[in-house]
């Protein structure tokens, strides 16, 4: 059976998934967007978002997601829900040569032009208590958990802004909150730690590693160990949140496209273009750089834009081949 062949297929459904697909959908290029695992991204596991141009109030994050989708919905583009576990790109795609994707595994698409915006995915330690007790009391997601945490003790790792917004969620709700900083400062803006500081129910522990999560069937408690002193100590707390940085969501390109040392696609400076003519890469999983809603939303832009200047290459060269 011949596979479905699109003109445009966008992988991921953050604000640069729908912003290339509102822009692809207007341009006529009849997008299909796979939403992958998470529908929305990691937008829809952010509480306020006050700092995206146009919402003088702010906005919630799941709602913004929402709204993106229905513009997206708007212009016609095909939303569907269905993760893309493999790519096999063309090295010299042209006409009768297109790009192919498989979807959940079992179903083919191909596509003339492909926008990848898969996004990026919480880091763990890597412990082993740590993914024994994951949904058990350990969470990586503040905004998502903390709720079943009110009124209680817990631990936060990171020190960057992520670690600092989340411990200062979490400090609204906890009773007391532990955070825990592998260096003797923290990487977080200064506004950020400045809020962290101030809070009466956050105490900061440097130079602090965590050894291991502590509980059976739940979390009971924190084995922490200080890095200078080698002093061990247990806090006896019943979440763990773990906030230290993201790894994007690129290893299904690993075999066609080029990627940085921690695996963020690279793209021609000043475009969203890979290494491979027709493929396009934007927001989290191109860029470690700025990781914002706003930057990836422009970068989305930019993909639906190059990728529509390709199309038109193309199809210019089909017709060629035709006459
Ligand atoms: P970052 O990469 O900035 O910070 C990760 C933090 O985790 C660092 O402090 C790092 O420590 C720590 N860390 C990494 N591995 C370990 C480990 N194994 N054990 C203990 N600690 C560890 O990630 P963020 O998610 O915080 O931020 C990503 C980007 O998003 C940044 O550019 C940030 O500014 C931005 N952001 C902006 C926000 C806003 O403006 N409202 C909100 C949230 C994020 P170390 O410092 O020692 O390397």
């Amino acid at each position: 059976m011949t596979p479905e062949h699109v003109k445009c297929l966008i992988i991921g459904s953050g604000p640069a998934g729908y912003t290339a697909a509102i822009y692809a959908s207007r341009a006529n290029m009849k997008p299909v967007l796979y939403q992958g695992e998470q529908p929305g991204g990691q937008l829809t596991i952010t509480n306020e978002v006050d700092n995206f141009p146009g919402y003088p109030n702010g906005v919630n994050g799941p709602q913004m997601m929402q709204d993106l989708e229905a513009q997206a919905r708007r212009f016609g583009t095909d939303i569907r829900y269905g993760l893309v576990t493999k790519v096999i790109f063309a090295e010299q795609p042209g006409p009768g040569n297109p790009h192919r994707a498989i979807v959940d595994d079992k179903y083919e698409i191909t596509a003339d032009s492909v926008i990848i915006s898969t996004g990026a995915s919480a880091k763990w330690l890597g412990l082993p208590s740590e993914m024994r007790l994951n949904g058990r009391g350990v969470s990586a997601c503040a905004v998502c958990d903390g709720f079943f945490f009110r009124g209680q003790d817990v631990a936060i790792v990171g020190a960057g802004d992520t670690a600092a917004e989340e411990a200062s969620y979490l400090a609204n709700l906890c009773r007391k909150v532990y955070m825990l900083v592998r260096r003797d400062e923290m990487r977080a803006s200064h506004f950020m730690q400045q809020r962290v500081k101030s809070a009466h129910n956050i105490e900061i522990l440097y130079n602090s590693a965590t050894e291991e999560v502590l509980g059976d069937e739940d979390v009971s408690g924190v084995l922490v160990k200080n890095t200078v002193t080698g002093e061990e100590r247990i806090l006896d707390v019943t979440g763990f949140f773990v906030a230290i940085g993201h790894k994007p969501n690129t290893d299904i390109f690993r075999e066609f496209l080029d990627l940085d040392d921690n695996g963020y696609i690279l793209t021609e400076k000043g475009s969203t273009r890979t290494n491979i003519p027709g493929v396009f890469a934007c927001g989290d999983a191109q860029d470690n750089i700025y990781r914002q809603a706003v930057t990836a939303a422009g970068t989305g832009c930019m993909a639906a834009l190059d990728a529509e200047r390709y199309l038109v290459t193309l199809e210019m060269q089909g017709e060629e081949i035709v006459h």
